[in-house]
């Protein structure tokens, strides 16, 4: 497929005339040449958002059959995308071959279990209350409930989920089953992968004739064209992953429009791993190799990366940091995804690393490439932590540090402590359940996802799975940005009082035209 470096705007290709940008090839540090991307500004913006807004009715009114369809025929012409999108999406991110696979594989197997989703019809959550006439002193209305899509959403693709968190990732997933229309912005560090996949879109929706602005693709390079789309009145929520300044800044966007929509930023989170006693007794070396896997995974640039861990200090304790370090200093540099994401890495490292009560314990192999991170290990005690807040700041790529206690209550403190997280891990055996059970209610209130005996990297797309967390790891804890229920970010209740049968959506009707699993008078049922 031709990429050309132009905006995908409804069922046009706009090249854009603010700016020329290039894609950017960070294993070998230098720009890729062809083609030249002309980045856009807020007239391409608006021209998005308005076919956005005259699809939306459309959209969202079709049979749920097309728009699962839609959802299929996506994730189909990703993948008749083949070879040419990963070697391109290699080129752009630095990331190999077989983890980008995988990845093309995750984001297809999403947009098909969007689509599955869709056709169920849950996400409606279909409800009838009958009317009661008698009742006294008054009677009740005949009362009915359905979700509907929010409106228009805008998508800010993550640069280290160049498909599966980009251009026809998880938001856009959600978003285009819940009905609404989607404007990405293109995330700069993956500007080719973007537009392959965003004419894949724009073509199946063109071969199915749905509404032009159902989808649109905006390129550009500073914040004016980010801000213009969560400013313009069309969206009505926002999508993002990235930094914690970016969300912060788009949120403050959202909140001052005259009319404040929701943003759902996935942001930045250390995603603790808690090593109790008795399982670094028994098996601490393993748990040890398991660490370092997990922290290395991807240049450690993932959101659930394990960026902290924390165990009472012991002789088993010195042995797990001993192994961990053995590990990690055998790990090769790896190519970061951006030179400013590599350039944030050194930074955060540095500052770890300059930290007075911080020790470096370890270091990966020496980069040898332009973008290339060194994994780094440091420990640092309790009292230390507690009192620095700098050593909570998200450092995204293989760092981590280990925070030794006193004792129990010193680990119970540094859990109470901790900003809100995605995740938050138990290393534990059976003898530790006391202390597990300390711990669990905290975590509850400060992680989205709490796992026992594995490691946070990795997130499965599953109905139960929860991405999202307490600030700021997200914007908004009661959502999730992976797993089915992440539909919900994008649709809000209408209740229909004494409509007439003629006027009712389908969904609620009484005969059940859409066979759907409903709450009548209180009881699930599928009548
Ligand atoms: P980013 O700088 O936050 O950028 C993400 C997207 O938001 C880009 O499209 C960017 O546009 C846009 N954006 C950022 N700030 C904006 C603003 N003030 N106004 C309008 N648009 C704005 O994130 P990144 O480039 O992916 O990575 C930078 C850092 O983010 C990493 O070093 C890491 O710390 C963090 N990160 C975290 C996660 C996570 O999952 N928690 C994932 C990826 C990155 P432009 O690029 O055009 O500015």
């Amino acid at each position: 497929m031709l990429i050309t470096g132009e905006m995908l705007i409804g069922r046009k290709a706009v090249r854009g005339e603010e700016q020329a940008l290039h894609a950017f090839n960070p294993a070998t540090g230098s720009d890729i040449a062809e083609p030249v991307f002309g980045g856009g500004g807020v007239a391409q913006v608006k021209e998005a958002c308005e076919l956005a807004q005259q699809a939306f009715d459309t959209y969202r009114n079709l049979p749920l059959t097309v728009r699962a369809e839609f959802l299929d025929r996506i994730a189909d012409g990703i993948t008749a995308l083949g070879d040419a999108l990963i070697e391109r999406a290699q080129q752009e991110s630095g990331l190999p071959k077989a983890r980008l696979e995988g990845e093309r594989g995750r984001t297809t197997g999403q947009l098909k279990l969007f689509a599955q989703v869709v056709r169920a019809g849950q996400w409606l959550s279909a409800t009838l209350d009958s009317p009661l006439p008698e009742r006294k002193p008054l009677p009740r209305s005949d009362l009915r409930l359905q979700k509907i899509a929010v409106g228009p959403v805008a998508v800010f693709g993550a640069s280290n989920f160049p498909l599966a968190f980009s251009v026809a990732g998880g938001d856009t997933a959600s978003a285009l089953a819940a009905g609404c229309p989607v404007v990405v912005k293109a995330h700069g560090a993956h500007l080719g992968t973007s537009e392959m996949v965003g004419r894949v879109i724009q073509r199946v929706a063109q071969e199915m004739d749905l509404p032009e602005g159902v989808f649109s693709l905006v390129v550009g390079a500073g914040n004016a064209i980010g801000e213009a789309l969560v400013a313009h009145p069309a969206i009505k929520a926002v999508g993002f992953t990235g930094s914690r300044a970016g969300g912060l800044a788009l949120m403050r966007v959202a909140a001052a429009r005259a009319e404040p929509i929701p943003v759902y930023a996935e942001m930045s989170s250390i995603n603790p791993v808690f090593l109790l006693s008795n399982a670094l007794n028994q098996r601490g070396e393993s748990m040890a190799r398991g660490f370092v896997d997990s922290l290395v995974l991807g240049a450690g640039q993932f959101c659930t990366n394990p960026g902290l861990a924390i165990a009472v200090d012991s002789d088993a304790l010195k042995s797990f940091v001993a192994t961990a370090s053995e590990a990690l200093s055998a790990k090769p540099a790896q190519t970061m995804l951006t030179a400013g994401i590599c350039a944030a890495y050194q930074k955060g490292e540095s500052t770890l690393s300059s930290t007075k009560g911080v020790e470096e314990v370890a270091r990966g192999v020496e980069a040898s490439g332009p973008t290339q991170a060194r994994a780094a290990l440091f420990v640092t005690d309790a009292k230390t932590f507690l009192a620095t807040p700098a050593l909570e700041d998200e450092v995204f790529g293989p760092v981590s540090t280990i925070v030794r206690c006193k004792d129990e209550q010193e680990m119970l403190a540094v859990a109470e402590h901790v900003e809100g997280q995605l995740t938050a891990t138990l290393q534990m055996d059976s003898a530790d359940l006391a202390t597990a059970k300390k711990l669990v209610p905290t975590l509850e209130r400060k992680a989205g996802r709490i796992l026992v005996n594995g490691y946070p990297t990795g997130v499965e797309v599953s109905h139960a799975m929860v991405h999202g967390g307490p600030f700021p790891a997200t914007s908004d804890s009661r959502a999730t940005s992976v797993g089915t229920t992440a539909i919900d970010r994008f649709l809000r209740p209408v209740c229909y009082q004494d409509f007439p049968a003629d006027l009712l959506p389908e969904a609620l009707a009484d005969s059940n035209p859409l066979d759907l699993w409903r709450r009548r008078d209180g009881e699930i049922t599928r009548s």
